[in-house]
């Protein structure tokens, strides 16, 4: 697969709502180290509403899919990180209106915008032990994957889902990377110095989605 279509990434959609509810305990406790024990159920709460809505959506444009999701996630999340995985499915639409699909140099501008999105919004830079520290890594592997493509053989699928492979490792290596860091950023943050020795729940959602839509690339 060279492209992702619409109905390929509402696909990914469907299985993040199921990875998310499968690992809302595990998110959750993450949550409950650092921050208000709320991370598991947000985000299962915003990938159920995205099922249960994603019919309605145009999957025609892609733009307009990922602005439908971004608008569901919203008002469905909440917490900081409601607004901030909002804003990356928003600024992600902006750059993929009118796409009936996605190949690898739009996606990686689709979650680079998503990122400067988040950055904007959240004033995090990489390190602030936030999602960042696991999109940040994503985006540089997908772009490096555009500079240069992994040979056949590294991982099944094609281009696109090898970059893809590339990107979910690189976001499972930032989010455990937070392990040891402080965080600057969040409610972790009102912890201090205590906030480390923990993995950051927002890192980990994030590495959990892009290893869904890894997953859906390959399938
Ligand atoms: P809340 O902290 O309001 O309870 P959640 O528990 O749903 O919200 O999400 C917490 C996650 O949000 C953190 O683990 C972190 O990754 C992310 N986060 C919080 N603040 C920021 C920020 N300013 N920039 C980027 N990510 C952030
Ligand atoms: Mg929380």
């Amino acid at each position: 697969m060279q492209t992702l279509s619409g109905d390929q990434i509402a696909a990914w959609l469907e299985r993040a709502a199921e990875v998310l509810e499968q690992e809302k305990n595990f998110l959750t406790e993450l949550d409950a180290a650092i921050g208000d024990s709320d991370h598991g159920t947000n985000m299962a709460r915003g990938f159920t509403a995205v099922r249960a809505r994603i019919g309605g959506l145009d999957r025609g444009d892609v733009g307009a899919l990922l602005n439908g999701v971004g608008m569901i996630l919203l008002s469905t999340v909440g917490g900081a990180s409601g607004p901030l995985y909002g804003t990356l499915f928003r600024e992600a639409a902006v750059k993929a209106a009118g796409a009936a699909a996605l190949d690898l140099e739009a996606l990686a501008a689709c979650l680079e915008a998503g990122l400067e999105g988040i950055q904007r919004r959240g004033k995090a830079v990489p390190g602030d032990k936030t999602m960042v520290d696991a999109l940040g890594p994503a985006v540089d592997a997908l772009k490096a994957a555009l500079r240069a493509p992994a040979a056949a053989g590294d991982g099944g699928g094609g281009p696109l889902a090898r970059a893809l492979d590339r990107a979910a490792e690189a976001a499972r290596a930032g989010a455990e990377a937070t392990v040891p860091l402080v965080a600057r950023k969040g409610r972790a943050s009102y912890l201090g110095e205590r906030s480390a020795g923990h993995q950051d729940p927002g890192a980990t959602s994030c590495w959990l989605l892009l290893r869904s839509l890894a997953a859906t690339a390959t399938a």
